[in-house]
């Protein structure tokens, strides 16, 4: 068992289907063992996204994760990051596979509905830069 972090991101929340993406998490035999409905400062998007700071696209990435409310997650399952990594789908939803949150709803390769760690590492990381541990409740 293991746990990854999740982001529904603000075109997501934004076309209300923060449901729908939910139950394609919860169908592919995740838990969401927590959740939080926050709006990102600019500050803390720019600390979560620092690996890509020096990206062509990071302003615009940053005005976009601050441009409305997002769900933060964490999730626990069997293999969580990759298994999440892959229920997602590619970072371009043209190039998402069918059946993956990103094929089903996301807009372009910027507003693509979900974020999910990319390690066990950085899912450590990443639970911590935003729960406490008492805030994660497993079954
Ligand atoms: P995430 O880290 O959000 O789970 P990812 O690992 O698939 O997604 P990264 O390469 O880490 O993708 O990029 C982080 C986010 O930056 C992407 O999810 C997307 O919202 C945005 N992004 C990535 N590449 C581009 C691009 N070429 N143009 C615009 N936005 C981009
Ligand atoms: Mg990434």
């Amino acid at each position: 068992m293991n746990r990854t972090f999740s982001i529904i991101k603000p075109d997501a929340t934004q076309r209300n289907i923060t449901g729908s993406i939910n139950k394609i998490i919860e169908d592919n035999n995740l838990t969401i063992v927590a959740q939080k409905r926050i709006k990102l400062s600019r500050e803390k998007a720019e600390g979560f996204y620092a690996i890509h700071k020096e990206k062509p696209f990071f302003n615009d990435l940053i005005d976009y994760m601050t441009s409305g409310p997002v769900i933060i997650q964490v999730l626990e399952g069997d293999n969580a990051v990759e298994k999440y990594r892959k229920i997602m789908g590619s970072t371009n939803p043209e190039n998402a596979e069918e059946g993956t949150i990103r094929k089903k709803h996301a807009l372009n390769i910027q507003e693509n509905s979900v974020h999910g760690s990319d390690s066990e590492e950085n899912a450590k990381i990443e639970i911590s830069f935003f729960f406490n541990e008492n805030e994660i409740i497993s079954n």
